[in-house]
């Protein structure tokens, strides 16, 4: 599901990643965990192809990045769900509207679309808030807007960038419950946290980030 070989990154004269190399079978559960600045939301743009690595081999969903082109850009994209750390959320939006936007982009049929948001949306008990702006809602009920939004298209690939910042305990706990739910109906699942001891206490695989490399 991922592969990355000998793959090194930098922004400018900073180098980010060196050399590089791990391997994600499909169906796992991974942690990728780092301190912050570690490059943990480097790597995150490095698989869905947002960032070029400067040298070395990638291969997420069965697409080699390298050979990635304007037209295949977007069917790649369809095929993995983001988490992003800073939501970036239609804002202007309500919360239902922001479960519409993605199914619109890739097709679905308009009398499916307001069915599968609010199906989602009763899933993880943000139904009430469905004409709500995103800024209206608690920011535990932000991070699963965002990974509603992010799962809404069914894909195999979910990538999380720190989807339990700024949560508690408890409440990082319900997120991953979620997140293990998605895992067990077989999506492939890649987190990144800079917590470590939330990972270790879901049992998962766990991969670190620190001084450029993976340990
Ligand atoms: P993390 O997500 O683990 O906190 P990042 O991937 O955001 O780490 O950042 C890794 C390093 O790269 C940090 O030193 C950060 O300051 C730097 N960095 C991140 N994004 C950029 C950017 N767009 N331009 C230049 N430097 C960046
Ligand atoms: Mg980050």
């Amino acid at each position: 599901m991922i592969q990355l070989h000998q793959v090194s990154f930098s922004y400018g004269e900073l180098s980010v990643l060196e050399k590089v190399s791990f391997r994600v079978e499909r169906g796992e559960f991974v942690f990728l965990v780092g301190p912050s600045g570690s490059g943990k939301t480097t790597l995150q743009r490095l698989l869905y192809a947002d960032l070029d690595p400067v040298e070395g081999d990638m291969s997420v969903v069965g697409q080699q990045l390298a050979m990635l082109d304007k037209v295949s850009l977007p069917y790649f994209r369809q095929k993995i769900g983001l988490v992003f750390q800073d939501f970036k959320f239609l804002e202007n939006k309500t919360v239902r509207e922001n479960l519409a936007l993605p199914q619109r982009l890739i097709g679905t049929p308009t009398q499916l679309i307001k069915e599968n948001a609010d199906k989602l949306l009763n899933q993880m008990g943000l139904y009430h808030h469905h004409n709500a702006l995103p800024s209206e809602i608690s920011g535990n009920e932000r991070r699963r807007l965002a990974i509603a939004r992010a799962i809404i298209n069914n894909p195999l690939l979910l990538l999380a960038d720190a989807p339990t910042e700024g949560l508690d305990l408890r409440l990082s706990l319900e997120v991953m419950a979620l997140l293990d739910a998605l895992n067990f109906q077989g999506m492939t699942i890649f987190i990144s946290t800079s917590d470590r001891t939330l990972a270790e206490k879901c049992n998962k695989r766990i991969i670190e980030l620190r001084d450029g490399g993976i340990h």
